[in-house]
């Protein structure tokens, strides 16, 4: 009797320890710390605009690996085309970012995304989690149109950088993705109001 106290505390400590780590691997390792900046840490604008870039690329190329897996599993015809159309955009969004690179003279680099690594992963799960058919389609359009925004937010404050920089021609480009994702993003919204949501109701 005693030991099986033991053993259960010991696994309520366990579980207790588990959720602990957790909770610091979500919030950050002290809550307000001010963090020490890395050795290779932005100091000017344009540094933090070039990393942003490196950021983009690596999203679009995670794009260009990811969405056929999104198309295969979708069922509505119109949901597996518009998929297909920003698949091939989306190629187009990486050479246009080359272009960009070789504007501002930099090294056309991809540094992993951590937020695109995370929105891909909850795609998967999503996909996991739903029965093909309508269910499933609605589900790819809510993860898909999750990536949009981000994509949004991120070529929307880039474009403005380079506006400040004067880097105008790189920023037309930017200005150019910009446009194309919001695109995207509200044919998604027209798609899933008109049909797949209601199917899946
Ligand atoms: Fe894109
Ligand atoms: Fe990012
Ligand atoms: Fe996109």
């Amino acid at each position: 009797m005693a030991k099986k106290e033991t053993e259960t505390e010991k696994k309520t400590e366990t579980a207790e320890k588990k959720t602990k780590t957790a909770e610091k691997k979500a919030t950050g390792s002290k809550k307000s710390e001010k963090v020490q900046p890395k050795s290779d840490a932005a100091e000017k604008l344009r540094d933090f605009f070039v990393d942003g870039l490196k950021d983009l690329l690596w999203a679009e190329q995670a794009l260009v690996k990811n969405l056929p897996k999104m198309e295969k599993n979708a069922t509505a015809p119109e949901l597996k085309k518009a998929v297909a159309d920003h698949l091939e955009q989306t190629k187009g969004q990486v050479e246009r970012l080359k272009e960009v690179f070789s504007i501002l003279g930099e090294k056309a680099e991809a540094v992993k995304c951590d937020a695109m690594d995370g929105l891909l992963k909850e795609a998967e799960g999503i996909l996991e989690e739903t029965e093909p058919g309508a269910v499933r389609d609605a589900a790819i359009i809510a993860a898909a149109q999750k990536v949009e925004h981000y994509e949004i937010a991120s070529y929307g404050t880039l474009a403005t950088y380079a506006k400040l920089l004067d880097e105008t021609k790189a920023g037309a480009f930017l200005y150019a993705t910009l446009e194309e994702e919001k695109q995207c993003d509200s044919d998604l919204t027209v798609l899933a109001e008109t049909k797949i949501n209601i199917e899946a109701e």
